[in-house]
């Protein structure tokens, strides 16, 4: 399995905001999308990635609401990427090694998706499921 099997039922489409965004408008845009992470993006180009963890560390922080503080200053700039190509496998480990959640796709350059831990998770499920199915049926046949 790779990650164009996810992105083949999950789609392609990717939620993004401006680096001169609020947090306040970043946390209202995670709420509408029920969704853990922002791609940052100036003139069609990703520039960064801001997630909930960004904004807890920003509450953390003293000084200052969320509706004063902006995304350029918040988010991450050296942006991990993957590729349709890559296997689930592969990516688990490097989720689990990098320590985070959300991999921005790109495809010839272009965003082609976003994967979460919860698709790669429910992926592994879904595949186990199958199997284990399949194992079954062997053994009562
Ligand atoms: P997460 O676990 O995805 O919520 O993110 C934890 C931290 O890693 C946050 O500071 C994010 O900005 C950062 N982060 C999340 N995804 C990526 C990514 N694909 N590349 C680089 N940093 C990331």
């Amino acid at each position: 399995m790779i990650l164009r099997d996810i992105l083949r039922t999950k789609g392609s489409s990717v939620h993004s905001i401006h680096p001169s965004a609020t947090l306040a408008e970043v946390v209202n845009r995670l709420v509408e999308h029920n969704c853990g992470s922002l791609v940052v993006c100036e003139n069609e180009q990703m520039v960064g990635i801001i997630t909930e963890r960004d904004i807890l560390r920003a509450c953390a922080f003293n000084g200052g609401t969320l509706a004063e503080k902006l995304v350029r200053d918040s988010m991450t700039t050296n942006v991990t990427i993957g590729s349709p190509d890559d296997s689930i496998g592969d990516t688990m480990g490097l989720m689990t090694d990098r320590r985070i959640r959300h991999l921005p796709i790109l495809e010839e350059g272009k965003l082609a998706g976003l994967i979460s831990i919860g698709d790669v998770v429910k992926s592994q499920h879904d595949n186990l499921e199958v199997e284990n199915h399949l194992l079954k049926n062997y053994i009562q046949s």
